[in-house]
């Protein structure tokens, strides 16, 4: 018999990357969507279970899916991919482009599964910094990727967790200076005013990485997917499992499509009670940042962050503690919630504070 050997060496990793979950009634910390998709999607899938052939396997490149979201999108099939969650997107991009003697950069603080699924697929990470209101510096970018020529740069728009959306003119001189693949990480981009769809060709190498979890009120099923030119989608093709997605997932995203208008009612509703969220916390002793996406990261000005954290869950509120998060020294991100939740969440916050 042999022995049980150790974990790879270069994973040293911490532990992952993980949300606490803690039993509260208002749970704003890992971006979900508070609204449950719609009964008709419900009814439809229900429908649509009861003919799958269970017996066979799924339609291996969910063609189905992939002809409907590139209608969405006005793109060919061919430079779509779908995947288990966008974070299986980043997995299959980082397998195909990145691993041994390859790199990628970030830009920090930024969403951590774009450093952290590099690591475990051994591609290199150059990180670059942003500026302290948490926007790109075009020039300090520039040279970063002119010295580290990376296969694949990373972009996070609306960021999280900050919740800053890049301009339009930032990704484009993004795009201009970068020597590979620039992935810009799209899982807010419908709360957002500009997405960098447009940017996409296969001519160009950009690719936009886009989720089911958030606007289209479907994280339980675990579905995203990319926008990439026809010969990168090729590539994934070589990675991916075979049969990776199965035959309930492809229906139930293809019939989410169905419902675009209640996601985009959906998605108006949040953003109106982001704008109130936000002119509330501009009201209290917080600093905070512009949110474009479905969450506001802030930061107490006179109180640690770990110490309101506690204090909400005493409260019966959950929210995201990046306190101990490099560059986000005392800073906690709240989800954009139902605005119910959200009163609840700025009664609790507004209690603690002058507590
Ligand atoms: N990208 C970003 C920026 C995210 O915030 C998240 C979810 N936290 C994901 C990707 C992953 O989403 P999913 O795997 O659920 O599609």
């Amino acid at each position: 018999m042999g022995a049980l050997i150790p974990l790879r060496a270069d994973l040293g990793l911490g532990d992952g990357y993980h949300s606490a979950q803690v039993d509260v009634d208002v749970r704003l910390n890992t971006n979900e969507s508070p609204y449950p998709p719609p009964q008709g999607w419900r009814d439809d899938l229900r429908d649509l279970i009861s003919s799958v052939p269970f017996h066979r396997y799924p339609d291996r490149s969910a063609r189905a899916l992939r002809e409907a979201l590139a209608e969405l999108h006005d793109v060919r099939p061919d430079q779509v991919f779908v995947a288990n969650g966008s974070n299986e997107v980043l997995q299959a991009l980082l397998l195909a482009y990145g691993g041994p003697g390859r790199t990628a950069a970030t830009f920090e603080p930024t969403y951590a599964l774009h450093s952290h699924i590099a690591h475990v697929t051994a591609t290199h990470v150059v990180e670059g910094e942003r500026r302290d209101d948490f926007t790109l510096d075009l020039d300090a970018v520039a040279s970063l990727l002119a010295e580290h020529r990376p296969e694949i740069t990373f972009l996070c728009s609306p960021n999280n967790p900050t919740g800053r959306a890049e301009p339009e003119d930032a990704v484009r001189a993004v795009i201009e200076a970068a020597p590979g693949l620039v992935v810009v990480d799209e899982a807010y981009a419908q709360f957002a005013s500009w997405s960098a769809l447009s940017c996409v060709s296969d001519e160009a190498p950009v690719v936009v990485v886009r989720t089911f979890s958030k606007t289209w009120s479907m994280a339980a099923a675990r579905l995203g997917y990319l926008v990439a030119p026809a010969s990168v989608v090729e590539g994934l093709e070589r990675v991916i499992l075979p049969y990776h997605l199965d035959a309930v997932k492809q229906a139930a995203g293809r019939l989410a499509l169905r419902y675009r208008a209640e996601m985009e009612a959906r998605v108006k509703t949040l953003v109106d009670e982001r704008r109130r969220l936000a002119a509330a916390l501009a009201g209290l002793p917080v600093e905070t940042w512009p949110s474009e996406a479905n969450f506001i990261l802030f930061r107490p000005r006179d109180r640690g962050g770990d110490e309101v954290w506690q204090a909400l869950v005493d409260r019966s509120v959950l929210v995201r503690n990046c306190s101990s998060w490099p560059r986000l020294g005392g800073c906690l991100r709240v989800t954009v919630g139902t605005p119910e939740e959200n009163d609840a969440f700025l009664h609790a916050l507004s209690e603690v504070l002058s507590s």
